[in-house]
């Protein structure tokens, strides 16, 4: 069996994912030759899976792509939210009662989101770490063994790696954290996001919205000017799941007659841009974010309801946390894997990974449902939070990512 790192002064992640490879270009740039760093993914090698998701990315995401040199590679695509409006209402309703809106900037000029492509953040993020001398391998990770001074890793085609520290950054079904003993407390919500691109006839002018329809939210987020119809969005529908299969089963003109009575006819005509694909929806947080010189990452420490947007900031602050643990043990001579090195990135990711999935999961079951006591309820809240501009800039501000002491790459520094 070949070892293919010679050295043991190498980080491998299991996962090439967004997380994932933001976190190996992020410490490449700073760790240089010190560290080889190896991404190892199936995927980075496969032909591109066709993923219509686009994220609405956070201010402090975004300072961190910025400071990682990838931002100028997918700005010319990416999207502004400069407004965002939440609406309770039914399907089909003539009137959708507007219950909140917030104005979408941290700062002047700054919005608190960008709506970005996958396909645009994963090729600008692979190229970046090809260029950076991050060792890209398209295998699985099958197997790991952990032991005082190093970690051997067992990849599917019966290679063998050396590491100091493995990363799972392997998505919520992470079989690294199951293979660690890692235990998830999770569930299932019973429900799909159902996504897919939108062109319109007229502008959306940055506005986000989101109805609360009473099978889920229906988000209708702004995409830069293209397509058909010139203008674009993206939709995340979230339906029940035994609604899916019939939905899913519907032809294209059946299919934009559901989605119109949900998306309204504020923007003019509409027309599908894009398959619609399905994505069953979980929570779930995994018992520790550490192991004996293994690190979760991204989804496979947390998944939570994309309702608010937050599922891959989260992942990205998960990389934050951890390059700046990382690189700043090795500049001190520490070795990256040990485990009060990486007590640190737990203490750092723990409180606001579980604040965040107590608020997302809150607000989808507050939201997704039509019992009227409950809707009147909710109506109330918005409509106070709306009359208060203090709250409404504390939502904002913790919606952007912005708020307490963020680590070095969420400001926009580098590492
Ligand atoms: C409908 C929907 C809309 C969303 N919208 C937003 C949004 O607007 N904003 C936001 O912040 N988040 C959003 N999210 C959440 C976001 O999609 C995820 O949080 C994010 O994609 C997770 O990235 P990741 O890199 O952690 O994991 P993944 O993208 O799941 O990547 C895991 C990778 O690991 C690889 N892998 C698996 N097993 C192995 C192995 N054994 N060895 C090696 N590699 C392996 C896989 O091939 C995969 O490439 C949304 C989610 C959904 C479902």
């Amino acid at each position: 069996m070949a070892v293919v790192t010679e050295s043991s002064e190498a980080i491998v992640i299991a996962g090439g994912g967004i997380a994932g490879l933001s976190l190996a270009l992020a410490l490449k740039q700073a760790l240089g030759k010190a560290f080889s760093v190896v991404v190892t993914d199936p995927a980075l090698t496969a032909p591109p899976r066709p993923d219509n998701r686009a994220y609405a990315i956070a201010a402090a995401a975004q300072a961190m792509l910025r400071a990682l040199g990838i931002w100028e590679a997918i700005a010319a695509t990416a999207q502004p939210m400069t407004e965002m409006i939440v609406s309770d209402s039914r399907n089909g309703d003539a009137v959708r009662p507007v219950f909140l809106t917030f104005d979408g900037e941290v700062e002047p000029g700054q919005p608190f989101a960008y709506m970005v492509a996958n396909g645009a953040l994963v090729a600008a993020l692979t190229e970046a770490c090809r260029a950076a001398g991050v060792v890209l391998r398209g295998d699985r990770v099958r197997s790991f063994e952990s032991g005082a001074s190093g970690v051997a890793i067992m990849l599917a085609d019966g290679e063998r790696l050396s590491a100091r520290l493995l990363v799972a950054a392997d998505g919520a079904r992470s079989k690294l954290r199951e293979q660690a003993g890692i235990g998830w407390v999770g569930w299932d919500y019973r429900q799909s996001g159902l996504v897919a691109t939108v062109g319109h006839e007229r502008p959306h002018g940055g506005r986000a919205v989101e109805h609360f329809l009473p099978s889920g939210p229906f988000a209708i987020l702004p995409l830069s000017d293209d397509g058909r119809l010139g203008h674009r969005s993206s939709i995340v529908w979230t339906e029940r799941a035994e609604n899916v299969p019939a939905l899913l089963a519907l032809d294209e003109i059946d299919m934009l007659a559901e989605i119109e009575r949900r998306f309204g006819l504020e923007l003019g005509e509409i027309a599908l841009e894009s398959p619609v694909s399905a994505h069953p929806l979980g929570f779930g947080i995994a018992r520790s974010f550490v192991g004996e010189r293994l690190a979760l990452l991204g989804d496979a420490a947390h998944l939570i309801h994309p309702i608010a947007g937050q599922g891959l900031n989260l992942g990205l602050k998960d990389v934050a946390a951890l390059a700046e643990t990382i690189v700043d043990a090795a500049r001190l001579g520490l070795d990256p894997g040990a485990a009060e090195v990486l007590e640190g990135y737990e203490q750092a990711r723990r409180f606001d990974t579980l604040a965040m999935g107590a608020v997302t999961d809150g607000l989808n079951r507050l939201f997704s449902n039509d019992v009227m006591p409950i809707r009147l309820a909710r109506d109330l809240g918005l409509g106070l939070v709306d009359r208060l501009p203090g709250l409404k800039r504390f939502f904002i501000r913790e919606a952007a990512g912005v708020a307490g002491e963020p680590p070095r790459l969420l400001r926009g520094e580098a590492l």
